[in-house]
This record gives structure tokens, C-alpha cells and sequence, in this order.
């Protein structure tokens, strides 16, 4: 199985995959509308309002923690 090297994602399905192309190695979160894999800027700025949304963290917080995580991922290390 694999991992998403954005975001860590396990891709377990094809519909994981952007535009359900198992080719690639992130996942469809962290690709754009085209296919191709989102910078770090925009990764960390979508997973930034991810946190502020789902976990009501404040924004400073968020974007810390969002750095910290995605720092640990193959694409950005
Ligand atoms: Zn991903």
C-alpha cells in the first residue's frame, strides 16, 4: 500500500489518487484541479484551515502545527 508523500494519507483506493491515477505517489488532497501535486505553500495553507475547521484551533496554532506535520513527510523534508 501506499503512503501519501504530501499529507501521509494511505491510498488504499483508486479514488484516492488524483484523477484516479495510481501512477502518482500523493493523494488527492494534495493535488491540484489538474493532477499535478500542490506546493508546500498550498499544502500547508489548505491543511492550515483544515485544523482551524475540523479541530477549532486558533490560526497561529494551526499553522505550527500543520508546519510540524507536514515537515515529517517525504515530500518535505
Ligand atoms: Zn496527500
Amino acid at each position: 500500500m501506499k503512503m501519501c508523500i504530501s499529507c501521509g494519507m494511505p491510498m488504499t483506493s483508486l479514488a484516492d489518487y488524483p484523477l484516479y491515477n495510481m501512477t502518482k505517489n500523493y493523494c488527492k488532497l494534495c493535488a491540484r484541479n489538474d493532477g499535478s501535486m500542490q506546493t508546500f505553500d498550498e499544502r500547508w495553507a489548505n491543511l492550515t484551515d483544515t485544523l482551524i475547521k475540523v479541530h477549532q484551533m486558533d490560526e497561529n496554532i494551526a499553522k505550527d502545527t500543520a508546519y510540524v506535520l507536514l515537515k515529517k513527510l517525504p515530500a518535505w523534508r
